[in-house]
């Protein structure tokens, strides 16, 4: 029979006649010679992977089709942090569904990514002004683990004094959404730092505090007037974080202007669909005086090398990259794609049509709210944006309202104590107005007929209450508001960036695989989309089958018991697994064991995810083949025996390369009364070959954003997952609305980006176990390809015990450099000028490249690359021997904007055509850019984060 088209041979790029071409090319025979001489054979899985046989993108689409009608759609009034919103058409078509702004990565190399940096700069500016704090981030991963941002950032500013007298408590406002107090807990336990829950109405600030963390609207939806406390707070020396919405903000006075230090919330409802939970992007905004100890990334204006405007990621030297276990917060992946969606939103509603939909969302609230009161219902926020608080009169149950909102496919709130909650949203219109007061009215007997007409304009809000400052008055957010012109913004800048639309990026680390439309197209269902997260069990069975379907395919893919979905990032992973592990020793008496074990060579985000987490990171030094040095090890491992609580370990290490004593590594940990968390970043040189439960750690993260097909973004989303062995199950995280335990947890929403854990659902169910493996096997072979076609020019820095590189290869350039003068930054910014995006630079090794291809190159990209890197290697040597100099060359100029090579004048000493066209190919598929070199240190001296009208 003639076999259906199958998925793999769509998503690796290497033909089967082009893979013998590619083994002669390394002088092997067959993959199998490749991956025995690349992973050591005592890690090797004897069984193929036990999952679900490969469907086809055709039987796939009908699958997940079906499996998304069994979540039932219901109209949404739970609110707490989620609301069903309007995704305009042309920001869903143009941006979410577009890959030059899906693929893309973080916006390291700011000459490529001049797009995103506008956008991402306009999103600062909508949650600057909307909170009137003046510098905000691009930013975080959700609105609970922005606040734990917030008080850990609250923490590292105390003064000497609170420093020297222990001050260690944080006050948290009881009104506060139950998922955030949940995350707050779980990082403030593991930080050392005590909680205290009460009314800050109440609070004598008696008892030192060194922050407070509130929410405006609070957590029953009240708008509680915070001037006099705030005042109290600074007094005794304590800031304040505020919670916040910034759909009301757009009516309502914003935190700024009554004193609140740091503002953070989520995005969401700027037009991002609910997704089960997420993802959408948290905003940060806080005072300039605090601008160091900002977490997460900050877009800024600096200029180019002919003083031309130029944005760029500012600040770089707080990250974690740099910074390691001394940074602000581990926070690397964040939300850029939500964040650019949302803030064309605002692009596309200007501020009067953000106004317009907040009075809209505010009238409606205060109709609903007399409405009720007139069927006898007491309504108890006596104040509110969008958010009414029902007490139910005598004689009417909970029950009974459920019955007859849930018959009518509306969700409202349920708290405990016996309310209901109904919040408000933009999509709320007259015909839902009818249907939610005809099932209150039937309920309470009321007689009261409801007509579908027009709703009246109200607002219960007082005048101190109301914003009077105007906001988004820059002309980005007052041009663009019909589809056409906005089509066309969004077009303008999408030109400026280099994705996976133009050609391989080949960061290392990073895995910039296929992330193919059949995998993303489903996120279009309604079915996905329109799901709050804290909807009744039996309303998501579809996202119910999928999760728990994807948590055990990951489980059986990394040898584990178990997986959880919940946390939002590789570094929340890292910090997810690290707590897993505190929770077990100390379930064990052995709570005293802090000290965890990190290679030299590791991710920034290891050691500021162990502090994060409680521990005291320790390094491990590197042999001088860039493996773990063995005798080191020892040494540590017997020096700290008695505190050792864990070993991260990456592996294949950051320097890709399979190290043959990982299993010794994991022996002697264990042997010490430690675990094993493995960072798995590097899992796409793993998958069906091997994995961490084999080779014998005790728990990893995934990274979904890299080796399992889920976008870059741009920056996020990303989604990283931990599986953990048999003994660490009871310790993964909870989640307090809808987990039987609020232990651990460690986002908003119990499955993190629910919605987009649908890609790697795809990914897997369409490639299955021989799909997934033949998968490794080719990245492990363009890896090897490509460092046989560039070991003479550059040379390759490791190789494995039998000479082998794995999914990735590091390039020497030290010696180029020393040569010629020419710095890897040099090389990276000339690959610009062939329409390349530069490899990972500088990381894990100064003075390198290291160049991931991954699996889903063809053959013919992957010689375009090598010719591309050749090339380069030629122009050095051509500075090398004197031919151009070192102030005047194609290396040191790169990249060549459009503006400078049509210029009327042209001073190099060397032609426009090397400049622009120095490749065939080149001219045929030109990328052009539009601004020189930027200067970095030039904006991080003057910082401007923000397209703010003084
Ligand atoms: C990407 C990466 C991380 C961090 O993952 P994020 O999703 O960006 O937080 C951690 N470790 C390694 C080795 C990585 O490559």
């Amino acid at each position: 029979m003639i076999k259906m088209e199958q998925f793999k041979n769509r998503h690796i790029g290497i033909a089967e006649a082009d893979k013998q071409k590619m083994l002669e090319a390394i002088d092997l025979s067959s993959m199998d010679e490749l991956i025995d001489q690349t992973i050591p054979s005592d890690i090797r899985l004897k069984e193929p992977l036990s999952l679900p046989k490969a469907l086809s993108e055709q039987e796939y689409a009908e699958e997940i089709a079906h499996i998304a009608s069994l979540n039932d759609i219901y109209t949404s009034y739970i609110g707490m942090g989620w609301y069903d919103t309007v995704t305009p058409a042309v920001i869903y078509r143009n941006v979410f569904e577009n890959p030059v702004w899906y693929t893309s990565y973080t916006p390291y190399q700011a000459e490529i990514s001049q797009g995103r940096l506008e956008a991402l700069l306009n999103f600062q500016t909508v949650v600057s002004e909307l909170t009137a704090l003046p510098l905000a981030n691009s930013s975080l991963l959700d609105e609970a683990t922005a606040a734990a941002e917030a008080a850990t950032m609250m923490y590292g500013l105390r003064s000497r004094e609170q420093v020297k007298n222990g001050v260690e408590t944080l006050f948290v406002d009881e009104n506060t959404f139950p998922q955030t107090l949940a995350v707050l807990k779980t990082r403030m336990y593991y930080a050392g730092i005590e909680v205290v829950v009460g009314d800050y109405k109440t609070v004598t600030f008696d008892k030192p505090f060194f922050g407070a963390i509130i929410q405006y609207p609070n957590g029953n939806g009240n708008v509680e007037d915070y001037t006099d406390f705030t005042e109290r707070a600074h007094k005794a020396e304590c800031k304040v974080a505020v919670a916040t919405d910034l759909m009301a903000l757009a009516i309502l006075t914003p935190p700024g202007e009554w004193g609140a230090d740091i503002a953070f919330g989520s995005s969401q409802r700027f037009g991002i669909p609910m997704f089960y939970g997420g993802p959408s992007a948290a905003f940060f905004a806080t005072r300039d005086e605090y601008k160091r100890s900002m977490p997460g990334r900050i877009i800024g204006i600096s200029k180019d090398a002919y003083g031309r405007e130029a944005l760029r990621m500012a600040l770089q030297t707080r990250e974690q990259h740099i910074k390691r276990e001394k940074a602000t917060s581990n926070i690397c992946t964040a939300q850029a794609l939500l964040a650019t969606m949302s803030s064309f939103y605002a692009v596309y509603h200007g501020p009067e049509g953000l106004r317009n939909i907040a009075r809209r969302i505010h009238s409606i609230a205060t109709h609903v709210s007399e409405e009720l009161k007139g069927m006898g219902y007491k309504q108890l926020n006596n104040s509110y944006f969008d958010t009414l608080k029902i007490s139910l009169p005598e004689g009417i149950s909970m029950q009974d309202i459920r019955d007859n909102t849930e018959m009518r496919h509306i969700n409202l709130r349920y708290f405990e104590s016996g309310e209901v909650g109904i919040s408000i949203d933009e999509t709320t219109n007259v015909y839902r107005v009818h249907e939610l007061l005809a099932a209150f009215a039937m309920t309470a007997g009321s007689s009261k007929e409801y007509l579908l007409e027009e709703l009246p304009v109200k607002s219960g809000l007082k005048e101190s209450q109301l914003r009077k400052s105007g906001f988004l008055a820059h002309p980005t957010f007052n041009s663009y508001h019909t589809e056409t012109e906005l089509m066309r913004y969004i077009k303008r800048l999408e030109r400026k960036d280099i994705s996976l639309a133009h050609s391989m990026i080949s960061l290392g680390s990073c895995t910039m695989k296929l992330n193919a439309a059949s995998e993303l197209l489903p996120l279009g269902l309604a079915g996905f989309q329109r799901i709050h997260p804290f909807a009744p069990l039996e309303q998501v069975s579809g996202y119910t089958q999928m999760i728990t379907e994807l948590e055990e395919m990951l489980a059986e893919i990394t040898g584990f018991a178990a997986t959880s979905l919940q946390p939002n990032s590789g570094a929340a992973g890292e910090y997810a697994g690290l707590i897993t592990i505190a929770s077990y020793l100390e379930s064990n008496g052995e709570g005293h064991r802090k000290v965890v074990l990190i290679p030299a060579s590791a991710h920034g985000t290891n050691p500021a995810s162990a502090v994060q987490a409680g521990f005291k990171p320790v390094t491990v030094a590197s042999d001088a083949n860039g493996n773990v040095d063995m005798g080191d090890l020892r040494v540590k491992v017997e020096q700290y025996r008695e505190n050792l609580a864990a070993y991260m370990i990456t592996y294949p290490s950051t320097h890709g390369i399979f190290e043959t004593e990982i299993r010794e590594m994991c022996r002697l940990i264990h042997e010490a009364g430690g675990q094993v968390y493995m960072d798995g970043a590097n899992m796409n040189a793993q998958v069906g070959l091997t994995n961490p439960g084999t080779i014998g750690a005790d728990v990893c993260h995934l990274n979904l954003h890299k080796t399992f097909a889920i976008p870059h973004g741009g920056g996020g989303p990303g989604v990283g997952p931990i599986c953990v062995a048999e003994h660490l199950v009871p310790f993964l995280p909870g989640h307090p609305v809808t987990m039987s335990t609020d232990k651990n947890t460690v986002s908003g929403a119990a499955y993190g980006s629910a919605g987009v854990t649908e890609i790697t659902y795809a990914y897997i169910r369409m490639m299955g176990a021989e799909g997934l493996k033949e998968a490794t096997e080719a990245a492990i072979l363009s890896a090897n390809y490509v460092a046989e076609k560039l070991k003479d020019s550059y040379g390759i820095v490791y190789r494995g015990a039998r000479g082998r590189v794995g999914h990735e290869l590091i390039l020497e350039c030290r010696s180029l450099k020393e040569v010629s003068g020419i710095t890897e930054t040099d090389i990276a910014k000339r690959l610009i000028d062939y329409g390349y995006h530069a490899p990972t630079l500088s990381f894990p090794v100064h003075g390198t490249l290291m160049i991931e291809p991954t699996e889903s190159e063809s053959l013919a990209e992957l010689d375009r690359f090598v010719s591309v890197m050749n090339q380069i290697h030629e122009e050095i040597i051509e500075v090398s021997r004197g031919e151009y100099t070192a102030e005047d060359n194609v290396l040191v100029n790169a990249p060549h904007p459009q503006y400078e090579v049509t210029a009327d004048d042209w001073d190099h000493a060397y032609p426009r055509s090397k400049a622009a066209y120095p490749l065939p190919f080149v001219a045929e598929n030109k990328f052009w850019v539009n601004v020189a070199r930027v200067d970095n240190a030039y904006g991080d001296r003057n910082l401007v984060s923000c397209l703010c009208q003084q």
